[in-house]
């Protein structure tokens, strides 16, 4: 996969990230606009997560990796948050969601192996 092809990816993983913790941040914390500071932080750190990921060109989405690079408590608040939006996000961003729900449906689930 070439670098832009591959940040393109990259950056559309954060802007499903993003959009999702927008629908739970807004009903849950009751912002209406921008994320509070506990899910500001909380996408920084998947963001980071995405680009210092090890699989590189082959990686697969956050959610359906074993990898499982998260620690406890962001995975945990992570999962909670997809549960949340990820059926939201169609009302809210179709075009994100067709692509999110594509990607996770073509993908296998990524086995360890170096
Ligand atoms: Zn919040």
């Amino acid at each position: 996969m070439k670098k832009d092809k591959l940040k393109a990816r990259n950056d559309r993983e954060k802007n499903t990230f993003y959009a999702m913790m927008s629908i739970y941040c807004s009903s849950h914390h009751g912002r209406g606009k921008g994320l509070c500071s506990e899910c500001k932080s909380l996408l920084s750190y998947i963001y980071i997560k995405i680009d210092l990921c090890v699989f590189k060109n082959k990686k697969p989405k956050c959610i359906k990796c074993a990898l499982n690079c998260f620690n406890r408590e962001m995975r945990s608040k992570m999962e909670e948050v997809i549960k949340f939006s990820q059926y939201r996000l169609i009302f809210k961003h179709p075009l994100l969601a067709a692509s999110y729900f594509l990607e996770i449906a073509m993908q296998p689930v990524r086995k360890i192996n170096f």
